[in-house]
């Protein structure tokens, strides 16, 4: 199947470019030059990946990287030329997947959108993740997690936090790995990590001080129960 790429870029001689030399590797592409109208496209579907730019007229990169995410969860390469940008794009785990620094080689950039759209392929060809815990079901893909069939609603980086130890479960995690894989960063206040912690178990548990999911690994970190029955045993 030919991949479709949406490029929101409101330099057109930069779509251009890309676009050349997307199509040279059988790519198709699909061009806006406001995040407004990338917006629109996407809601019609058939797309891919997407290659943001962050510095646009009306909507920012940001804001339409936050709104794709309510609406997609394809690949989304972010582009941009300030380099307080890669701090915050990198930092706060905003949801984007790749982030290419202005001015870049198109060469490179296609490479990325290649090893991208490969690694959508391969784990959208794999099954549906989905992890059961107590009346809760974790959609691993589609980052949502339901109690007895309704949605809860979690913040990026408590989902982010979650899915670290659901990935793994019983396997416990320290507060600097969970610092490190959620916050992508090494050097930081680890306390951080705990405040998630506790917000999530008072989203999650029934008891936030006793808590039967996210369990505390005494002197260690942090790891998810998926089997409360077998944990009260032990
Ligand atoms: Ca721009």
């Amino acid at each position: 199947m030919q991949a479709t790429v949406l490029i929101i870029e409101d330099e057109p001689q930069i779509a251009e470019l890309i676009s050349l030399y997307l199509k040279k590797e059988g790519i198709k592409t699909k061009h806006a030059l406001t995040g407004e109208a990338g917006l629109e496209i996407l809601k019609q579907g058939g797309c891919n990946l997407v290659i943001l730019d962050i510095n646009l007229p009306g909507m920012d990169g940001f804001e339409v990287l936050q709104e794709i995410r309510k609406i997609e969860s394809l690949p989304v390469i972010i582009v941009s030329a300030r380099q307080e940008d890669e701090d915050m794009i990198m930092g706060f785990g905003i949801g984007a997947d790749d982030y290419v620094s202005k001015p870049f080689s198109p060469k490179v950039l296609a490479a990325r959108v290649r090893v991208n759209l490969k690694r959508d392929s391969s784990s959208a060809s794999a099954a549906n993740r989905k992890l059961a815990f107590g009346s809760f079901l974790l959609d691993m893909d589609n980052l949502w997690l339901k109690k007895d069939g309704e949605r809860k609603e979690l913040s990026p980086k408590e989902m982010a936090l979650l899915l670290v130890l659901a990935k793994s479960p019983g396997r416990p995690f320290s507060q600097k790995e969970l610092y490190e894989m959620v916050w992508h960063n090494s050097y930081g206040d680890l306390t951080t990590v705990s405040v998630h912690i506790q917000r999530l178990r008072k989203k999650i548990e029934e008891d936030p001080s006793n808590p039967a999911f996210i369990k505390t690994s005494y002197g260690f970190g942090y790891y998810l129960c998926i089997n409360e029955a077998a944990d009260d045993i032990k």
